[in-house]
């Protein structure tokens, strides 16, 4: 279950963010995942509600943005998105190919809402 790890870090990093803000509830967090990260956003979400119970981020949606797995060329430099696990170039079918994005976890946006209210 690496999920849970993951989503222990997150929530982590959310803590330390929102440190200047006390009081303050998360709303949303947007995350990006590359597709060979090897994260199951189902998993992720399950796992992010379960220990964020009780705390900050409790009931926060969790947007996930999924990150396609893109390959560049070595040999004609083409850049294309690959949708299957081998890496092979479709322009010129070349496989000394260099995977540039797809393995992302990383957290685009954290929505607060201020807790002091009338504020
Ligand atoms: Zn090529």
């Amino acid at each position: 279950m690496h999920e849970f790890s993951i989503a222990q870090s997150l929530l982590e990093i959310i803590e330390r963010e929102t440190l200047p803000y006390s009081g303050a509830k998360v709303t949303t967090l947007t995350l990006r995942i590359g597709k060979l990260s090897g994260v199951m956003p189902d998993a992720l979400r399950f796992a992010f509600e379960a220990i964020s119970t009780g705390g900050m981020a409790e009931g926060a949606s969790l947007l996930i943005d999924e990150v396609p797995l893109k390959i560049q060329c070595n040999h004609c430099r083409k850049v294309s998105i690959a949708d299957n696990p081998f890496l092979i170039c479709p322009n010129c079918q070349g496989t000394d190919v260099e995977m540039i994005a797809g393995r992302e976890l990383e957290i685009r946006e954290i929505e607060i809402e201020d807790g002091n209210q009338g504020s």
